[in-house]
């Protein structure tokens, strides 16, 4: 009884220090947490589904969708370079032979082309725009 009281008392001057440093130390890993989740979900948009969506955060799918904008960006070259050459739309993105993948790297999806329009696009979820 008497070591459970004087516990107690002792405890109840320290008790503010002990508090003041849990407090901190709560703000600290908020400020962590924040800056950590922060960082992984920018740029990201939690609509996005897909196999890529089992990797901690949208780090990883932000960065495969830059690429994914990458090979647009390429393969609208070389069908550019193909219309000037030969006066008319590739029949199809394998006859470019770009060398750029013709898949969508997040969701595997083939890219869309039209060879009417000389269009192409990715049809993955939030790639509408690239
Ligand atoms: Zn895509």
């Amino acid at each position: 009884m008497t070591a459970k009281h004087q516990l107690a008392s002792c405890s109840s001057e320290r008790g503010y220090l002990t508090l003041i440093g849990l407090l901190a130390a709560i703000v600290i890993i908020g400020i962590l947490f924040a800056l950590y989740a922060g960082g992984l979900t920018g740029g990201g948009s939690p609509e996005q589904g897909g196999p890529a969506a089992t990797t901690p955060g949208g780090a990883k799918r932000s960065a495969q969708g830059v690429l994914c904008r990458n090979n647009l960006s390429q393969l609208r070259t070389a069908i550019s370079i193909h219309t000037g050459s030969a006066g008319s739309f590739p029949t199809s993105l394998e006859e470019l032979n770009a060398g750029v993948s013709l898949r969508c790297p997040v969701g595997d999806e083939p890219y869309q082309y039209d060879s009417t329009t000389g269009q192409v696009h990715c049809v993955h979820p939030g790639h509408e725009g690239y």
